[in-house]
């Protein structure tokens, strides 16, 4: 079952249901921050109505929403790489791998904001099939070179399961895209990766959906997913999508998985990315994935959304001042690699 919290509730009433909880047998686990969440899996059953009575909760639902074990709000990426800390997790790039140069520049922009990871897509998912379809395998080497040049994680999209081996090969991070979150079978071949999975909203997709999804890859081994607010579809046609800012603490209260914002898609316009990266941030997200490109006017995909090399910088500081505010940090760059080392 899951208790919900109220808004607010003290520690000592966060611990007395967890205790009620674990004396029944219960395996509990606690997660969430402000709405604090208590999942309890086997043990005694006890009557739902007695617990929502107990002092602090808002709520007792049947069943497991939140299983047991599955998915941790701050997650190790890879050594001294972690998300859903105190630190922001940002990772930008251009939509597609173009080239070797781009990205050594785009790396090297990434870096010098106290970004971790380097992010383009070698696979793309194109409305259609004359579009730009990315440099494959090629596109995915080209990654690796720039982000180890710099120091940082490389994270791709994975369109289907037999670029698996390949992509493990190669990424640190793999990312499920908006047209994927629905498809069951790469979510379970994802659930035996060693990789984490960062995980787009479907444009379609309800949070509860959307959970599910992330659930999928946990419920078959493989616990460290992030999810990453990317918008949804809505009859606005101002903006590419609509982001939904609300999903962001929603999640943080619903799911063990930490939260990731993507301001580029989410809007499709570049001025609007720096301004819902802060409200993202200011939302509570633990991260932000935003597209950048050298000149974006030329970049062979998601050009209008793409933010240039010193709008990213600029972006990254007006962060640093918001951060402060919600008690978050975003990173220092990581110190130069000595010369000759
Ligand atoms: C992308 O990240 O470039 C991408 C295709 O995103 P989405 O799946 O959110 O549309
Ligand atoms: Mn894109």
């Amino acid at each position: 079952m899951i208790v919900r919290m109220r808004q607010g509730a003290g520690e000592e009433e966060i611990s007395g249901v967890v205790r009620i909880l674990a004396e029944g047998g219960a395996h509990v686990q606690r997660s969430g921050r402000g709405e604090v969440l208590i999942s309890a899996d086997g043990g005694t059953e006890r009557p739902l109505a007695v617990l929502a009575a107990l002092p602090g909760v808002a709520s007792v639902e049947p069943g497991s929403r939140v299983p047991a074990g599955r998915g941790t709000r701050e997650l190790e990426l890879a050594p001294g790489v972690t998300v859903g800390g105190r630190e922001l997790f940002l990772v930008a790039g251009p939509c597609s791998a173009e080239g070797e140069e781009m990205l050594h520049a785009v790396a090297a922009a990434v870096a010098a904001s106290g970004g971790r990871g380097l992010r383009a897509g070698a696979y793309k998912p194109r409305t259609s099939p004359y579009a730009f379809q990315g440099l494959g395998e090629e596109g995915l080497w080209m990654l690796r070179r720039a982000a180890d040049a710099h120091g940082l994680l490389v994270v791709s999209e994975i369109l289907d399961a037999g670029q698996l081996p390949l992509m493990a090969e190669i990424c640190d991070v793999l990312q499920v895209g908006a047209r994927n979150m629905h498809n069951t079978v790469l979510l379970r071949e994802l659930g035996t990766a060693r990789l984490p999975v960062l995980l787009k909203r479907g444009m379609a997709a309800t949070v509860e959906e959307w959970i599910g999804a992330a659930e999928y890859v946990a419920a078959h081994g493989n616990p460290r997913v992030l999810l990453c607010e990317r918008g949804i579809r809505t009859f606005e046609t101002a903006t590419r999508n609509t982001m939904d800012i609300s999903a962001i603490p929603l999640l943080l209260g619903r799911s063990p998985f930490p939260v990731l914002a993507d301001p580029s898609h989410g809007t499709g316009r570049r001025e609007l990315v720096a301004p819902m990266a802060r409200a993202a941030l200011a939302a509570g997200a633990d991260g932000l994935l935003v597209e950048i490109h050298p000149e974006p006017d030329r970049a062979l995909s998601d050009g209008a959304q793409s933010l240039d090399l010193d709008g990213y910088r600029e972006m990254v500081s007006s962060l640093r001042r918001v951060a402060g505010a919600v008690d978050r940090e975003v990173p220092e760059p990581a110190a130069p690699e000595p010369a000759g080392a």
